[in-house]
């Protein structure tokens, strides 16, 4: 219990330290015309086009000036198009600031659900921050010199998860489906899925080359070698808790077996947000549910 508390205090202040830092925003040129922008919560992917800015997710809502301030070290043009990868508020809490600023939102359908769930239940539905324009399964936009496509991967992350890729470019936006280097956070209670989330891994694996530059949800810059790693990480220990199960173990039991994570613990996977504990109880969740 004692254990327990200082953790909860470790982790209160972590939070206050992370929220009350100045943020550092940095961009990175993935191409020509394609960058990568960090700063707290879902990486940005940035295309810079004839009709303005085209931005994948756009972090929080407080730091919305920083990033158009970055993002004019690039361009004059505004940001004239946002695409969210999933309605998750690290992904799309600057949505409405973007769009007062003329901004189109794109997303899958589920995106938008969700959204006005979620703010409905806190108290009333912003229609500005919401997309107004949704798809089902994907959709294609065409540029001069590009050809994006978004796919609606199912059940993976959310229920409403797009990947973002850049044909010409190149690039690859996996939104949260994608964790390099860490065990994901795989958000059950929104329709999330260890199998969908195995599948969306493949699915890109299948569109991504060895040249394909990768921006994941969270974490670097990847390449297809990363995802690969990843998804035979999260194979790996599905197979490996779906093997307990089947002897009939509890969860208790998969949940304190650390032997089921340990090659990917060692490596690191456990160090981020979802620690090797969490992910053997989500993996389980997911597989019996
Ligand atoms: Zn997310």
């Amino acid at each position: 219990m004692k254990k327990l508390l200082i953790l909860g205090a470790l982790l209160f202040s972590f939070i206050v330290s992370a929220q009350n830092k100045e943020v550092k925003i940095s961009i990175d040129p993935l191409s020509e015309n394609i960058y990568m922008l960090t700063g707290q919560g879902g990486n940005i992917g940035v295309f810079k086009n004839e009709k303005g800015l085209f931005i994948i997710d756009d972090q929080f809502a407080r730091l919305s000036n920083q990033i158009l301030s970055k993002l004019k070290t690039i361009s004059d043009q505004p940001v004239s198009m946002v695409i969210n990868t999933h309605y998750h508020g690290d992904h799309t809490g600057g949505n409405e600031n973007m769009a007062n600023k003329g901004a189109t939102i794109f997303a899958q359908k589920n995106v938008r659900s969700r959204m006005k769930k979620n703010q409905k239940e806190k108290g009333a539905i912003n229609p500005v921050s919401l997309p107004v324009i949704t798809f089902n399964e994907g959709l294609q936009l065409y540029f001069n010199n590009e050809n994006v496509k978004a796919f609606h991967v199912h059940n993976a992350h959310t229920d409403g998860d797009a990947i973002i890729y850049f044909v010409n470019g190149n690039v690859l936006h996996m939104g949260d489906t994608f964790f390099n280097g860490r065990y994901p956070y795989i958000d059950l209670k929104s329709g999330g899925s260890i199998k969908g989330y195995i599948k969306a891994s493949e699915k890109a694996l299948l569109i991504a080359n060895d040249d394909t530059k990768i921006i994941p949800g969270h974490g670097k810059l990847a390449t297809k070698k990363d995802l690969e790693t990843f998804s035979r990480m999260l194979k790996e220990i599905t197979a490996a808790i779906q093997k307990e199960i089947d002897a009939g173990k509890s969860e208790g039991n998969i949940i304190k077996n650390t032997t089921l994570t340990a090659t990917y613990d060692t490596k690191g996977y456990g160090d981020g947000f979802i620690n090797s504990e969490r992910i053997r109880k989500t993996i389980y969740s997911s597989l019996t549910q």
